[in-house]
């Protein structure tokens, strides 16, 4: 009896698509999450390499100059690191769904999210109704 019920994972592969199809975009995240986490490093090492320049421009550039290039360079890899934060929760969140058995559904209605859509963006945590619903709620 134990059989009827099925995870909402079950339900989705064998509603849906392939589970070829499933690893590849658990394997795509994967990928992903290792892809972020060495920008991130990147970007650390770069910030440090950017300080230290900036101490040894200041005795050419005079001081000014030499800090507000500094100013814009680190404005600019903050911009960057918090994008890269944020997409690396959302690969998480989508990675920790698929250990729920709840991946490919939306989190808003619950309902399945195209393939297509997850193809495009395997990360994508709502259908396509309820992230352009939240668009307008933030316009
Ligand atoms: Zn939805």
């Amino acid at each position: 009896m134990s059989a009827v019920i099925a995870t909402a994972t079950e339900e989705f592969l064998s509603n849906h698509w392939s589970k070829h199809m499933y690893e590849q975009l658990k394997t795509r995240l994967l990928q992903e999450r290792e892809g972020i986490r060495k920008e991130l490093d990147n970007l650390r090492v770069t910030n440090a390499a950017v300080r230290e320049a900036a101490v040894g421009e200041r005795k050419g550039m005079g001081d000014h100059a030499a800090e507000a290039a500094h100013a814009v360079e680190s404005e600019k890899s903050r911009a960057l690191e918090s994008s890269l934060r944020d997409l690396l929760a959302q690969v998480d969140h989508a990675l920790a769904k698929f250990e729920a058995g709840s991946y490919g559904l939306c989190d808003d209605c619950g309902k399945p999210i195209s393939p297509e859509r997850l193809e495009a963006l395997p990360h994508a945590h709502l259908c396509i109704q309820c992230k352009s619903r939240r668009e307008k709620i933030n316009r």
